[in-house]
């Protein structure tokens, strides 16, 4: 199963991508991780990406694209994932398209965790101030300054994939706001065999409300081509000669038409 976790920061990506790891023995490729990590080795990617990263900007798309293509070609990638923070623009999400297509692989589906955003930004700060609190270290762009920035960059480069999916059929929504399990509960109904399958067509709900079925539209008339018009003309001169060369006659004297003979015929 291949799946794109979709939302703000703060929305619970990270949580829910865990308990999908779990369920489908997949694999969760946070690209927010990675950098970190890099980061923290202090690798050329990582130097590149830490002072971008401390101020919540997004970090050049060419970066991120060629860790992703690097780490879907792992094994341990090859039963699926779940992408959380990737991808974050349009061109990350083409890229990914072109790399996934490249290896004959697809999305399953992407799913956006909706929430508001005002509630998000209390639910972070109260998430510093517990960790502070704590005496637990806080990550480098956790303050409420550079979440503002992360936010602001969510708005304008992110949020662009919610249409771009739709338009792809790929976006399925879930509920935020709710409770973690109530969440995870909604993304495995969406996720379960039977909210996948195509849908069944309705029952005409006209004949179950024992009203007669509408009537059909009538088909538009076919336009005449050339070949169709000259059969048509072919068939009216083969039929008249045919009159003439002696078809049944009237009274008067007047060859009768196919629908007069039926209708005059004795019984
Ligand atoms: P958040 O908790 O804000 O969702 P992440 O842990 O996913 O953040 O990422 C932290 C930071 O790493 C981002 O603010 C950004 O600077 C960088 N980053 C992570 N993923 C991407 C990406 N796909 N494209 C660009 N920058 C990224």
């Amino acid at each position: 199963m291949r799946l794109i976790l979709l939302g703000p920061p703060g929305a619970g990506k990270g949580t829910q991508a865990l308990r999908l790891v779990e369920k489908h023995g997949i694999v969760q490729l946070s690209t927010g991780d990675m950098l970190r990590a890099a980061v923290a080795a202090g690798t050329p990617v990582g130097l590149r990406a830490k002072s971008i990263m401390e101020r919540g900007e997004l970090v050049p798309d060419e970066v991120v694209v060629a860790i992703i293509a690097d780490r879907i070609d792992q094994p341990d990638a090859k039963r699926g994932f779940v992408l959380d923070g990737f991808p974050r623009t349009v061109p990350q999400a083409e890229a990914l398209e072109r790399l996934l297509g490249e290896r004959g692989l697809a999305l399953d589906g992407v799913i956006q965790l909706k929430v508001d955003e005002r509630i998000l930004l209390q639910r972070i700060e109260n998430r510093i101030r517990e960790m502070t609190a704590r005496g637990e270290k806080l990550r480098a762009d956790d303050n409420p300054e550079v979440l503002k920035g992360r936010l602001e960059a969510y708005r304008a480069q992110t949020a662009p994939l919610v249409d771009h999916y739709q338009a792809k059929g790929l976006l399925k929504a879930v509920d935020g706001m709710a409770a973690i399990d109530a969440v995870t509960a909604a993304i495995n109904g969406i996720l379960s065999p039977a909210a996948r399958k195509p849908k069944a067509r309705k029952p005409a709900r006209r004949k179950a409300a024992g009203k007669p079925a509408r009537a059909k539209a009538k088909k538009p008339a076919r336009p005449r081509t050339q070949a169709r018009r000259a059969r048509a003309a072919k068939s009216v001169k083969s039929r008249r000669k045919a009159g003439r060369a002696g078809g049944a006659k009237s009274k008067r004297g007047q060859t009768k038409s196919r629908t007069q003979r039926r209708l005059t015929k004795r019984r």
